[in-house]
C-alpha cells in the first residue's frame, strides 16, 4: 500500500506528528499509546506503511518484533507488569502496530483475555451439554420429578 499522507502513524514516522517516541530501530518506531490501558503501554509499529503485520516484510517483521522485545523487557523493568501482553490489530489506524501493554493480575486488559478464555472454555461446557446421551439423561431425570403443590 502506498504512503498515506492522512495515516497519523506514517506522520510521526516522518516528524510531522507529535509522539513519545522510546526506541527506534532501522524499520520500526515504538511509540507511547494515546490513549493508553496501562501506564507504559506502547505501539511498535512499521516505519513502512502496511496495514496488516503479515503483510510486512520478513525483514520488517523481524525488526518491529524485535523492537517490540527490546520495549518489552525494558517495560517489565520500568513498570514492573506480571509479563507485558502483546496484540496486533489494524483496524482503528490500518498501519501496523503491535500493542504492548504492561499486565497485571485483575487489570481491563486480564479481565478482557480471562472473558476470551472464558467464552472459548465455555463453547465446550455448552457442546457436552447438547450431546444427545447427556440431553436424554438429564430430560429422563426431569421427566421423573414428581410435581410438587406451590407453597
Ligand atoms: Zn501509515
Amino acid at each position: 500500500m502506498a504512503e498515506s499522507t492522512e495515516c497519523v502513524f506514517c506522520r510521526i514516522v516522518r516528524g510531522e506528528a507529535p509522539a513519545h517516541v522510546v526506541a527506534e530501530s532501522p524499520l520500526s518506531l515504538a511509540l507511547l499509546d494515546v490513549r493508553p490501558l496501562a501506564a507504559g503501554h506502547c505501539l511498535v509499529i512499521s516505519r513502512r506503511h502496511e496495514v496488516w503485520w503479515h503483510d510486512l516484510t520478513a525483514a520488517e517483521t523481524a525488526d518491529l518484533f524485535g523492537l517490540a522485545r527490546r520495549v518489552a523487557r525494558r517495560l517489565k523493568r520500568a513498570c514492573r507488569p506480571d509479563f507485558v501482553a502483546t496484540y496486533a490489530r489494524g483496524r482503528r489506524i490500518p498501519h501496523v502496530h503491535l500493542f504492548l501493554v504492561p499486565s497485571f493480575a485483575g487489570d481491563p486488559l486480564d479481565r478482557h483475555f480471562n472473558a476470551l478464555e472464558g467464552w472459548q472454555e465455555g463453547a465446550d461446557a455448552l457442546a457436552a451439554l447438547a450431546d444427545p446421551a447427556r440431553r436424554a439423561e438429564v430430560a429422563a431425570r426431569l421427566a421423573a420429578e414428581p410435581d410438587e403443590e406451590a407453597p
